[in-house]
């Protein structure tokens, strides 16, 4: 099984693609988590990108490409895969065609997360993600507690592009990078269009639904 999760900032990309991968035992292919992860350990790529992160353009197709193509080639994991943040624009998507199509794989379905903007920027200005266990939260709708997480809260973070400045870029590239690869999918009969509004538990079971519904 491959999916691909798309959808603008903020939408719930990842914490959809964390249900999924508890929920099917997947791999999770997250580029904007790869990038951070390179900018912590202060890396040389970390530090080239560092600066477009925070103003919320996109990180090139070359560096994109090799950082995914690791997982891609990995022969024990890469029939299990999420893609959360990746393709971003219509050159990754075909790129990604490409190699799937010459590993004689297939993309299962393309889940489109939809949300508006106002919703988003709320979203996305109390989104806190612990540092330790990947779990995403907002202090506003769904905030850690005792309940619901076992680490110290000391390991909450906030993003450095969640502000507004950078969330405003974030979307704009959205909509002119990102939005195109929807037909994209479309005419290949994998998109399914997802209401990124409701409910967290509400979504994942419509996400639930859609896969019992291609895998029979
Ligand atoms: P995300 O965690 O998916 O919201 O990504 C955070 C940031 O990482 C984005 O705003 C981009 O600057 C960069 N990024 C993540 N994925 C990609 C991608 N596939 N192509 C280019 N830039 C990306």
């Amino acid at each position: 099984m491959k999916i691909i999760l798309i959808g603008p900032p903020g939408a719930g990309k990842g914490t959809q693609a964390n249900n999924l991968v508890k929920e099917f035992n997947l791999h999770k292919i997250s580029t904007g988590d790869l990038l951070r992860e390179e900018i912590k350990n202060n890396t040389p790529l970390g530090n080239e990108i560092k600066s477009i992160i925070e103003k919320g353009s996109l990180a090139s197709d070359a560096i994109i490409s090799n950082l995914v193509k690791n997982v891609l080639f990995n022969k024990s994991i890469n029939n299990r895969l999420i893609f959360d943040g990746y393709p971003r624009n219509l050159n990754q998507a075909k790129e990604l065609d490409l190699i799937i199509k010459k590993n004689n794989q297939k993309i299962s379905c393309v889940l489109s997360l939809n949300v508006d903007k106002e919703t988003i920027i709320k979203r996305i200005l109390g989104r806190q993600t612990c540092s330790n266990c990947g779990l995403i939260f907002n202090e506003y709708f769904t905030p850690a507690t005792d309940k619901n997480h076992n680490c110290d809260k000391k390991f909450l973070q906030k993003r450095s592009d969640d502000n507004e400045e950078a969330i405003s870029t974030r979307f704009e590239t959205y909509i002119k990078k990102t939005l195109p690869i929807l037909n994209f999918y479309k005419e290949q009969n994998l998109l399914k269009q997802i209401n990124g509004m409701a409910k967290i538990d509400e979504i994942f079971n419509e996400i639930r639904d859609i896969i019992a519904s291609i895998e029979t």
